[in-house]
C-alpha cells in the first residue's frame, strides 16, 4: 500500500499491529534514475532542439527563397519559349496556345471571332537592298504600327518571317475587320526610315472570320492562310476574305495533276469545243478554232488558264495536244475546206517527234 505524503515524491507504507491500527509507516525516498538523468540531460537536449528547431526555418526558408527562384526561372523560359525576341510579341506557339484559349474559353462563345494572317509583300528586297539588320529594324517596326492601328486589347503575334497573325474577338464594339485591315494596309504603306534610307512594303491579309463556338483552330490558320495565299495571287497590298470556293480551288490545285491523268485516260471529261472563224466580208463560217475543255464531275468547268499550265509542267500536254489535234482533224475530214485551227504548245513544238505525229493523225483521220 503505497501512498505519496506531503506532496513530496516519496514512498509510504503504513504497518499495523495485530489489532489493525496503524502503529508506524514505513517511509522512504525512492530511486528515481530517468529524472536524475532529465535533470543532467536537460538544458543539452534544450539547447540541440533550439539548434534543431533554428536550423529547420533556415532550411525552409532557403527551399522556400530556392522554389520561389525556379518558378521566376520557369515563368520566365515559358515567356521566352512563347515569344518572339525580336518584336517581343507572341511567336507561333504563343499564338497556338492563345487561339485555343480563346476557342475553348466559356465567355468568348458565340463571339464573332476573325483571324487576321498577314504577310509583308516583297520584304526580301528590303534584306537584299539594305541587309538583314534593317530587314530586322522594318519587322520590329511593322509590329509596332500594327499595334497602333488595332489597340491594346487585341492580339497580335509574329509567326515567323515577315508573316503576323491578328486575332479579333468581337463584342458589339468591336471594329469592322474590313475597316481595321485596310487601316492596317494604310500604315504598312507608310514609307520606313532604315539607315537613312527610305523603304516601301506592302501587306497581304488573309481574313477567315468564323463563331467561336463552332471553330477548330488549325482549321482556322488554314483558311486564313488560303484567303493569304488569294490576296498574294490576286496582286498583293489588299485583304481578302476566305471563302469555301478558294478551299476546293487549292484542293485542285494539288490534285490537277493526278485529276488531269485520270481524265486523259477517259472520255467523258475532257472535250473539244469548236469556236466559229468567220470571214469579216462574206460573213460565212469558214472554219473553226478547237479549244479543250474540261469538265470535271466534282469541280465542274475548270478553265484552260489552270489546267494548260498544269498539262505543261507534267509533260501531260503531249497526250492532251494529240486529243485536241485528234478531234479536230476528225471534225476537218468531216468538213472539207474548211480550216481548222489547232493552239499547239511550246512543249510540243520542242518535241522532235512531233511532226511525225500530226502526220500520222492526218493520215489517220483522213484529213487533208
Ligand atoms: P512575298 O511578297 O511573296 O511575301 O515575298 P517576300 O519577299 O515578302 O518573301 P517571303 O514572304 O516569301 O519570305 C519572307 C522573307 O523574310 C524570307 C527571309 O529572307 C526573310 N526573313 C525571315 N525571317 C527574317 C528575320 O527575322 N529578319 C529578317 N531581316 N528577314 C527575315
Ligand atoms: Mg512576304
Amino acid at each position: 500500500n503505497l501512498a505519496r505524503t506531503g506532496g513530496t515524491d516519496r514512498g509510504s507504507l503504513p504497518i499495523m499491529n495485530n489489532e489493525g491500527r496503524i502503529v508506524a509507516f514505513f517511509d522512504w525516498e525512492p530511486n528515481r534514475p530517468g529524472l536524475a538523468m532529465l535533470r543532467q540531460t536537460g538544458p543539452a537536449l534544450a539547447a540541440a532542439f533550439a539548434v534543431a528547431a533554428i536550423l529547420v526555418f533556415l532550411l525552409l526558408r532557403q527551399l522556400h527563397r530556392s522554389s520561389a527562384m525556379l518558378e521566376a526561372g520557369r515563368r520566365h523560359a515559358e515567356h521566352q519559349a512563347a515569344h518572339d525576341r525580336l518584336t517581343g510579341l507572341p511567336n507561333r506557339m504563343g499564338f497556338d496556345v492563345h487561339l485555343a484559349r480563346v476557342l475553348t474559353d466559356r465567355e468568348t462563345m458565340n463571339a464573332n471571332l476573325s483571324l487576321l494572317m498577314l504577310d509583308l509583300d516583297r520584304f526580301k528586297q528590303v534584306n537584299d537592298t539594305l541587309g538583314h539588320q534593317a530587314g530586322d529594324q522594318l519587322i520590329c517596326t511593322v509590329g509596332k504600327r500594327i499595334r497602333a492601328v488595332v489597340g491594346q486589347e487585341m492580339m497580335i503575334a509574329r509567326l515567323g518571317g515577315d508573316e503576323f497573325a491578328i486575332l479579333v474577338v468581337s463584342s458589339s464594339s468591336a471594329p469592322d475587320v474590313t475597316v481595321l485591315a485596310a487601316n492596317i494596309i494604310e500604315a504598312i504603306n507608310q514609307p520606313f526610315e532604315l539607315n537613312h534610307f527610305k523603304a516601301h512594303v506592302g501587306v497581304s491579309i488573309g481574313i477567315v472570320t468564323a463563331n467561336s463556338s463552332n471553330a477548330e483552330p488549325r482549321e482556322l490558320v488554314r483558311k486564313a492562310d488560303i484567303a493569304l495565299y488569294e490576296a498574294k495571287a490576286c496582286g498583293r497590298n489588299r485583304a481578302v476574305f476566305y471563302e469555301e470556293q478558294m478551299n476546293e480551288m487549292l484542293q485542285l490545285r494539288h490534285t490537277i495533276e493526278g485529276e488531269l491523268r485520270e481524265a486523259l485516260m477517259r472520255n467523258d471529261q475532257l472535250s473539244v469545243a469548236f469556236q466559229p472563224l468567220i470571214d469579216q466580208h462574206s460573213r460565212k463560217v469558214i472554219g473553226a478554232e478547237a479549244l479543250a475543255r474540261w469538265h470535271h464531275p466534282k469541280y465542274g468547268q475548270i478553265s484552260p488558264a489552270r489546267f494548260i499550265p498544269a498539262a505543261e509542267n507534267t509533260g501531260l500536254i503531249e497526250a492532251l495536244g494529240e486529243f485536241v489535234l485528234r478531234r479536230a482533224c476528225t471534225l476537218g475530214a468531216a468538213a472539207p475546206g474548211r480550216t481548222i485551227a489547232v493552239n499547239i504548245s511550246p512543249t510540243q513544238l520542242r518535241n522532235p517527234s512531233f511532226s511525225v505525229q500530226v502526220f500520222d493523225i492526218l493520215h489517220e483521220t483522213g484529213m487533208r
